[in-house]
């Protein structure tokens, strides 16, 4: 192997990276080099003799997995691997083994907006309400037993109760309609290749058989369908390398099951495990804050970590006013580095929903501080995208009737939802795909004349369109956008329809982009990587913007210097977390991935009043903050408007909620356990109250599930 590249690595690192054959698992914190161990391995197999094409490399993202190309390439000779996610590795073996997987081979992906359509649909077909069974929680609980592996025929033989009857009738016409379209959701990607490795052996002997190496990093977000495919796919030859931390593990909402990481050993008993103790990453302080947090969890190993680094580095805290007060100090701060010769691609700023960008977006704007956010699923969910990507979903899956209903009328054509429906009961009566009923309009029965022409018309437009599809997808996507009348329709719109020109063209130089990097671009294939596409996908890699992104989306990546906004009790933990201690320890290890990006600082901050769903309300700052030992940290506070709120200096308890204030009344007015009702939020339960006189907070649970912490006299809250 390279001394070179050997020469980069410590003891431990090399061992994982010339472990040749077998099972091995490499256990440790963040920043430790598990990622750096999986690229290096592919260079170091290589080496060995073992040719890329044999070797399937599976990262968390897209962008993780062009990173990791490139790296692995500047190492040695890796072209012809198979780096990409678990997602992507499954719409490659389905286009290729569709017929064993019962399925056509140009099936679209469904996102999570068409999915809706689908259960809505599926709803609506089994005669149920809406109301008593919501589609947006019966496609949860889909999502759920398709996670699980468990497809509509099994969950139809257990479902006992009315309940769970129910959705089993919601499922399987769920499906229905999702094969009628020739459609595949995210969580069938990898259910249906799930099954076909573990029932049909000849596929599953073919693909074993090319990816004789398989690699798998972040393996601790797995979830149980990932964790089946990769022990069926490694089975015949037990090559499979995961790396993995379980600390960070923070996609459970999404069905990732920390158990996998852990039962490694024992599904591979022979299985050699490497862990990492050096931190290369971070500065002492931030590892120091990071591991006081952590240990907080109950549910975990301890484990060590050392700052290889020696360098000065700094965690502090600072409290705001309100959001607004909090997004400039962020800005002002990022200013300052900029002017410190910081390069802006090294900042970062992480919250904990979408929506508070928009604070920090007015900020930097105003301090004219470059920034990007990272947010890519957004722009793919703009209307106008979403327009033109249903033309050229249609062009690729003529069965797509989400994507189909979607254009019909768009731009307005004078075809109305009478007529439309006229077709489609036309296409169920004879069994056809709607698209294959348009092509018949003029055999629909009571549509008029008229109706049938501009039918036809739209038909013809599609057949027109759809004779040229093969090659370059840039100049494809040009020609729909001009010939399907939607240029037209944004003209002389105003500014929205210049936005919306403007975002055209932003998604055609992005097609042009993916023509020139692909060297047999197709449209399937561009389809298929603008549905796998993520957040932390948009994330570019530049030296001059900052980035600002959701604590999710920060997941792997690294910045000198990072802020973490936000740090308020219900929001940071997020009030979901409230309820059981699960979701809380997920809360605090989402909190521990944000703050194990940071190289050199770390800057928390919090806002004493946040808006919150249009309303102004008192915070409580994060029981995380005190969790990270701070007294060992440099803590800087903002100017406090009063002593009160001040979040105090070392060591010293925040003295919000928990300050004790002598007892105006000798009865607090809402004590532990009394039933209130709240205009926007309704009935719930006391659970906390703090007299702090005219300040005095009370925590609520409410019935929707959400708790609250609400400054008493804004609250208007009455006693039940
Ligand atoms: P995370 O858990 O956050 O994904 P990780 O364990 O994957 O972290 P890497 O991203 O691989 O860690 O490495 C963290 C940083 O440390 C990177 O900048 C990497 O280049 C650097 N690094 C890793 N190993 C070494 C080493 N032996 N010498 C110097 N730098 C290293
Ligand atoms: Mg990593």
């Amino acid at each position: 192997m390279d001394e070179a590249l050997l020469a980069q690595l410590t003891s431990s690192q090399r061992k994982a990276v010339s472990h040749r054959d077998g099972p091995l698992l490499v256990l440790a914190g963040p920043g430790s080099g598990k990622t750096r161990v999986i690229t290096c391995r592919i260079a170091a197999l290589v080496d060995s003799g073992v040719r890329p094409y044999n070797i399937c490399a599976i990262t968390f993202t897209n962008k993780a997995a062009e990173e990791m190309r490139q790296r692995a390439a500047a190492l040695g000779p890796s072209g012809g691997a198979h780096i990409s996610t678990f997602h992507s590795l499954c719409v490659r073996i389905l286009r290729r083994y569709a017929e064993a997987a019962g399925i056509h081979s140009n099936f679209s992906i469904y996102d999570s907006a068409d999915q809706s359509k689908c259960v809505k649909q599926a709803v609506k077909d089994c005669g149920l309400d809406g109301t008593n069974f919501p589609p947006a929680r019966m496609l949860d609980a889909i999502s759920t037993l398709k996670n699980k592996l468990i497809d509509a025929e099994a969950f139809q033989e257990r479902a006992e109760d009315f309940f769970s009857r129910t959705l089993s009738q919601v499922y399987t016409r769920y499906q229905q309609i999702l094969a009628e379209r020739n459609g595949l959701d995210f969580d069938d990607l990898l259910m249906k290749v799930a099954f076909l490795l573990e029932t049909d052996s000849a596929v599953c002997g073919e693909l074993s058989n090319r990816f004789k190496f398989l690699l798998i990093d972040e393996y601790q977000d797995t979830n149980h369908a990932q964790y089946r495919l990769a022990k069926a796919l490694a089975l015949p030859h037990g090559n499979i390398c995961a790396t993995g931390d379980p600390d960070q593990s923070i996609y459970r909402w999404r069905g990732a099951d920390i158990r996998n990481i852990l039962a490694f050993e024992k599904d591979w008993p022979e299985a050699v495990v490497v862990k990492l103790e050096e931190n290369f990453r971070s500065t002492a302080a931030i590892l120091r804050a990071a591991d006081s947090l952590i240990a907080r969890n109950t549910n975990r190993k301890q484990k060590a970590l050392v700052a290889v680094r020696t360098d000065e580095g700094k965690v502090c805290v600072e409290g705001h006013e309100d959001e607004a007060a909090e997004a400039d100090a962020v800005a002002r701060q990022v200013d300052a580095l900029l002017s410190q010769k910081v390069p802006a691609g090294q900042i970062a700023v992480f919250y904990r929903v979408n929506a508070m960008s928009r604070a920090l977006e007015e900020a930097f704007v105003r301090r004219r501080v470059p920034y990007q956010v990272v947010r890519g699923v957004e722009f793919y969910n703009r209307k106008e995208i979403r327009d033109l990507l249903a033309y050229l979903k249609v062009l690729a899956n003529p069965a797509d009737e989400v994507a189909l209903l979607r254009i019909i009328n768009t731009p307005t054509r004078g075809i109305g939802k009478v007529t439309v429906d006229r077709v489609k009961a036309f296409a169920v009566s004879h069994g056809l795909t709607l698209s294959q009923a348009l092509a018949r309009a003029d055999q629909v029965p009571e549509v008029s004349g008229a109706a049938r022409t501009k039918l036809m018309a739209f038909s013809c437009l599609l057949d027109k369109l759809r004779r040229d599809i093969v090659g370059p997808v840039a100049p494809l996507a040009e020609r729909v956008f001009r010939e399907s009348g939607l240029e037209q329709s944004f003209k002389g719109t105003g500014q929205d329809g210049q936005d919306a020109l403007e975002n055209i063209s932003e998604l055609i130089n992005a097609a042009a982009a993916y023509d020139q990097q692909t060297t047999e671009p197709s449209l399937l294939d561009y389809l298929q990587q603008i549905a796998l596409f993520s957040d932390t996908d948009a994330y570019e890699a530049t030296s001059e913007r900052a980035a600002l992104m959701t604590l999710h989306a920060a997941k792997g990546l690294e910045f000198d210097h990072v802020f973490i906004i936000g740090l308020e009790d219900g929001l940071l933990p997020h009030e979901r977390g409230n309820g059981d201690g699960d979701e809380l320890e997920e809360e605090r290890r989402l909190f521990f991935v944000g703050v194990t990006r940071a190289r050199i600082n770390l800057y928390l901050s919090y806002a004493r009043y946040r808006t919150v769903r249009g309303q102004f309300l008192r915070t409580v700052a994060s029981p995380f903050l005190f969790e990270l030992g701070l007294d060992s940290i440099t803590q800087k506070d903002e100017e406090p408007e009063d002593d009160e709120d001040a979040f105090g200096g070392y060591g010293r308890r925040p003295r919000l909620a928990s300050r004790p204030v002598p007892a105006k009344q000798a009865e607090p007015e809402f004590a532990p356990g009394q039933l209130v009702r709240h205009k926007t939020f309704g009935l719930g339960r006391v659970r906390k109250y703090a007299d702090m006189g005219a300040n005095s907070v009370v925590t609520i649970q409410f019935n929707t599930g959400q708790t609250k912490s609400l400054l008493l006299q804004y609250a208007h809250l009455t006693r039940v």
